[in-house]
């Protein structure tokens, strides 16, 4: 799986910008037990380059997706995180081995609860999960030095751009489902400034929810 995504980051690098991924990203994607993540009939897949059905039409992502989001984010040992779309609770097992404090919102209970208690099992206990509508982020919390979505999305939520904290960074897979959905990066400057730049074309679940 290692293999893997150096591979496909050597061959994506020119579009997005990172032709390798920082060691500390790569050592989390070798530690975290993927298999941990799926279900069992997928365990023999577990660490093959490719996103997997979890359940409920969602899918835990491709860990070269995982690692590239990841990595964007850049995140410090004392940073605070938010992630919307908890899934199978993978990706934030993974940011979880790099920060401070991970929130994680979840809107398939069912989903929502069997992450909670994978966490908790396997000893992730700076991770809190929420069952709930992501968009309207988790505003006890705020403001999040990173914010990290995990299904497409219409538009950037202006509560997420809300609660992300001056210097902050989110990225986040926007577009309409089944047409071409951009990777972006939201930068937002010491003065509140917002900049966003599109990082590369992906194919995420959708977004769902009342908004
Ligand atoms: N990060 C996950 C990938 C999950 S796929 C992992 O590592 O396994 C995207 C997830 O986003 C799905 O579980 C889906 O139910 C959830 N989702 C979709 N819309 C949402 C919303 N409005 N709020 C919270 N979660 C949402």
């Amino acid at each position: 799986m290692i293999n893997k995504i150096n591979e496909m980051a050597q061959e994506t690098g020119t579009t997005t910008g990172r032709s390798t991924f920082a060691q500390r990203v790569m050592e989390v994607m070798a530690d975290v037990p993927r298999h941990e993540f799926v279900p069992d009939y997928q365990n023999a897949r577990a660490y093959e380059n490719r996103p997997l059905p979890i359940g409920y039409g969602q899918t835990i992502s491709q860990p070269y997706i995982v690692a590239l989001m990841t990595d964007i984010l850049d995140v410090d040992s004392d940073d605070i995180v938010l992630e919307i779309g908890t899934g199978s609770g993978y990706q934030a097992a993974i940011l979880s081995e790099l920060v401070e404090k991970m929130y994680t919102i979840e809107i398939v209970e069912e989903l929502g609860l069997a992450a909670k208690k994978r966490l908790a099992r396997l000893g992730y206990n700076n991770v809190k999960v929420k069952i709930g509508d992501g968009y309207y982020g988790w505003e006890k919390h705020a403001p999040y030095d990173a914010i990290i979505i995990t299904a497409a999305t219409s538009h950037i939520p202006p509560p997420l751009i809300q609660q992300l904290k001056p210097g902050g960074r989110m990225i986040i897979p926007v577009g309409e489902h089944f047409f071409v959905q951009y990777l972006t990066l939201v930068e937002k400057d010491k003065q509140g400034k917002i900049r966003t730049r599109n990082i590369l074309p992906v194919a995420f679940v959708p977004f769902t929810g009342g908004h």
